[in-house]
């Protein structure tokens, strides 16, 4: 049988529902500001469409774009502006960052208290102690998505393939919080198809299409799929089994696929996330979550 859809707009959904209902339980109007520094298309995208999340869930979204020529300097002083601002709940600064500024320095500047991307070195600390923190959003979301599956996270198996900062780590401490046993998989890991193959649960986050067969998958394991890989006419041959994203790579000339080879995965697991619809849905909503608890927080 084939595997359950893991579906990510359900799920974000139930995550933002809780989030209106949370700001109507709070009686203000938390305040997000996100800062965008440049023209990065993809970047502007994704800045819109978390303010314009925050306005539908009743949040306030701001938004402060700078040009690409912003010092960093300045870009840190305005993090000084909003860290004092009282009526500002969450910052986050959109990332990649013009290549003059160190993202590290920037991130260190925003107050932990305010960081809504759970990026501060305090928050990481916080989060590997097991103490209360603002965690970030994609890996949040990969738990949350977990959840949604009829399965235990405890005394399972987690392969986590992929160790960033900002994905495969705090997914690997989160499932660690939840008393799975958590193995962490990276580019210098032997063997890794072997590793994989035990896991209940695998969360793949590598970025490359389709790194993730078949064959390195438990039979009725449960597998979340964060990475999204654009691919083009080049690549055809990765997708020939998969009539979907081969239609949408003619139609289109490109198609966004994930780390997992879906198709063939999903006859295997017992539980799958698709790409796009996955875990994607989920990081905006962790997001506006994350700058609720950031308000409720603050204010106690
Ligand atoms: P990074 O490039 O920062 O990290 C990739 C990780 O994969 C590294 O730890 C790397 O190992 C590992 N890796 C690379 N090649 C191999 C290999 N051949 N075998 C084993 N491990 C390998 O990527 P991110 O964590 O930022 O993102 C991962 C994916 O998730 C991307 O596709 C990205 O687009 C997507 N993403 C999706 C989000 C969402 O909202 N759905 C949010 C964030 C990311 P090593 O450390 O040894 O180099």
């Amino acid at each position: 049988m084939p595997a359950h859809l893991v579906d990510g707009k359900r799920v974000a959904k139930q995550v933002e529902e809780e989030v209106a209902a949370a700001i109507i339980r709070l009686g203000f109007q938390p305040v997000l500001v996100v800062v965008r520094v440049g023209n990065d298309p993809a970047s502007e995208i994704y800045v819109r469409n978390k303010a314009r999340k925050a306005e539908e869930l009743g949040l306030r979204g701001d938004e402060r774009i700078f040009p690409e020529t912003l010092s960093e300097p300045d870009l840190l002083a305005e993090i000084d502006r909003l860290n004092r601002d009282q009526t500002v709940d969450g910052i986050l600064v959109q990332l990649p960052l013009p290549k003059h500024i160190d993202p590290h320095r920037v991130i260190d500047a925003i107050d932990p208290a305010k960081d809504v991307d759970g990026f501060h070195p305090q928050n990481v600390g916080r989060l590997h102690l097991g103490r209360p923190a603002l965690t970030p959003c994609t890996p949040a979301g990969v738990i949350r998505l977990l959840d949604a599956c009829d399965l235990q996270i405890e005394g399972k198996h987690a392969v986590v393939i992929g160790r960033s900062d900002i994905v495969g780590k705090p997914v690997a401490a989160l499932l660690l919080q939840r008393n799975a046993t958590v193995t962490i998989c990276h580019s210098r890991t032997r063997d890794l198809a072997a590793v994989a193959r035990k896991a209940d649960i695998v969360v793949a986050a590598i970025g490359k299409p389709f790194f993730v067969t078949a064959e390195m998958v438990k039979g009725g394991a449960a597998v979340i799929d964060v990475g999204i890989n654009r691919i083009d006419a080049s690549q055809a041959s990765l997708v020939a089994h998969d009539e979907i994203k081969s239609a949408l790579l003619a139609k289109n000339g490109h198609a966004l696929v994930g780390d997992v080879d879906f198709v063939r995965v999903r006859e295997v697991a017992a539980w799958i996330t698709p790409v796009p619809g996955g875990v994607g849905p989920m990081t905006i909503a962790m997001l506006m979550s994350n700058t609720v608890k950031a308000a409720e927080w603050r204010r106690r």
